[in-house]
């Protein structure tokens, strides 16, 4: 019943088309629930007459909204490719011309080419590069976007046989475009896709890794890891250039060392674009490698895989990444020991402002992290978890605020003392670190254990809690 598209009639003049698209779902990786709305839309090709007779209306026009090489593009390449429709693409910055009319000409024949063999999917990158509220723009640029836009908006909504022709488009700026682009019957549908996750990472990489000689023990978990903040597009250039490395080595498979060494360099490439001033980085760099330090003493926090000083997408600051065992974190099974050694985690960077810069100098640096410290000491008082509050029966008396808040305090406390005396006996290997830090911008794993081994690392006195 999938009817195949025809070549185009006049494929040699086709200016848009995008010949030999192969694109399947299972090349774009870590979508989740996302990829169950985009196999609708191929049902629409594929099973359009069935969603006519039942009165069902197909969409206008998609509209993939997200960051800048996170899949857009992929995807609706997969949306073509798993429909067995032609793809048509243009992108919207390509059609902004300085003449009147030439962006308007072109739209045109982008649909004509479109209709002519279809079914078809157009789609449309960088929408808001076009689709921006019209009149906005003064002057001859302006109304040059705007006439191209009233010819976007005249395409489509000019389909009586719905479903042969669907447009997807790409933008990172949703807010900004013209109302009139997202009314019903043209981008009525957007599908938010955001940076992945860490599965998400994994996934991905392993998506890439099919087609290349990878090494059977290759850790990908590790990989994705340490490439938080990260999206496809950079995930996928961490494999072509790791492939480089293994062949400029005369190897014959890829290793997670490669891999790793391909990610520190994409995360150079996003370092680079940030200046922050020598004093600043060591702050940072103190703030971090206190919590990795403090991390190291207990045994569910203890496997650091990655710190960070480089800034990234959403975190001002840098962050330490321990494998903690997620389900259990998740499921709220960590033991009490182990939610007393976060908090004393979370109170390290305070405990290392102090240490380093002296209580007249204090920053604000580890606000966030002393906030998590105290809504878990809060948390662990309320939840029946403290010595003075232990068990069910006695729980109950510390139904008073004041109670919660100095049987609270009196965890923050302890925990910090023993956060300041763990900094305080491994202050070589924290200014090891700091330096390190501060030179490098992230260490992994191998890194960090190597400067413990080379300072060591001084358990504190046995925990008084
Ligand atoms: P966008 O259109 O969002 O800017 P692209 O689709 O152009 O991003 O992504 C560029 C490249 O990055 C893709 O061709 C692919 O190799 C890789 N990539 C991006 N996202 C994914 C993903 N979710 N799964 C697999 N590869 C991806």
């Amino acid at each position: 019943r999938v009817r195949r598209a025809q070549n185009p009639k006049n494929a040699k003049l086709s200016q848009y088309l995008e010949r030999g698209v192969d694109v399947k779902f299972s090349d774009v990786a870590g979508l989740g629930k996302i990829r169950l709305e985009l196999e609708e839309i191929v049902k629409f090709f594929t099973h359009g007459e069935i969603y006519r007779r039942r009165g069902v209306k197909i969409p206008g026009g998609i509209l993939l909204c997200g960051p800048p090489g996170v899949g857009k593009t992929l995807l609706a390449k997969a949306v073509a490719g798993e429909a067995g429709v032609n793809f048509f693409s243009i992108s919207a910055s390509q059609f902004v011309e300085i003449y009147v009319g030439v962006g308007a000409s072109r739209v045109r024949a982008l649909y004509q080419e479109a209709r002519d063999s279809a079914p078809s999917v157009v789609f449309i990158d960088e929408l808001d590069a076009v689709g921006r509220e019209r009149g906005l723009i003064k002057g001859s640029g302006g109304q040059e976007r705007d006439a191209t836009l009233n010819q976007l908006l005249v395409c489509l909504d000019g389909f009586e046989g719905r479903g042969n022709v669907i447009t997807i488009a790409s933008t990172n700026r949703p807010d900004i475009l013209d109302p009139a682009l997202v009314r019903p019957g043209r981008f009525d549908r957007k599908i938010f896709i955001p940076k992945p996750g860490l599965i998400g990472r994994l996934e991905i990489l392993k998506v890439h890794a099919r087609k290349k000689p990878m090494a059977e023990d290759v850790d990908y978990a590790a990989v994705a890891a340490m490439t938080d903040g990260m999206v496809g597009a950079e995930l996928a250039n961490i494999v072509e250039v790791a492939a480089i490395n293994m062949m400029r080595d005369g190897r014959t498979e890829i290793t997670t060392d490669d891999l790793l060494q391909a990610a520190q360099i994409e995360e150079r490439g996003m370092l680079d674009k940030k200046e922050r001033s020598p004093e600043i980085w060591k702050q940072v760099a103190i703030n971090e490698a206190a919590m990795a330090v403090v991390a190291m003493n207990f045994q569910d926090l203890s496997n650091i895989e990655f710190i960070n000083i480089a800034p990234r997408a959403g975190r001002e600051l840098g962050y330490v990444r321990m494998k903690m065992d997620h389900i259990k974190f998740k499921e709220g099974l960590l033991s009490r020991q182990s939610l007393l050694d976060h908090i004393t985690v979370q109170l390290a960077p305070r405990a290392a402002d102090e240490i380093w810069h002296g209580v007249g100098q204090l920053s604000t640096i580890w606000a966030e992290t002393a906030d998590n410290a105290r809504s878990a000491a809060r948390a662990f008082v309320l939840g029946g978890l403290s010595d003075k509050y232990y068990g069910v029966s006695n729980f109950w008396v510390a139904d008073r605020l004041n109670d919660i808040d100095s049987e609270a305090l009196r965890i923050l406390n302890m925990c910090y003392g023993r956060a300041k005396e763990l900094l305080e006996k491994n202050r070589k290997l924290m200014d090891a670190l700091v330096d390190k830090l501060v030179e490098k911008k992230s260490l992994n794993k191998q890194e960090f254990l190597n400067l413990v081994e080379l300072h060591g690392y001084i358990q504190p006195s046995p925990p008084s809690i």
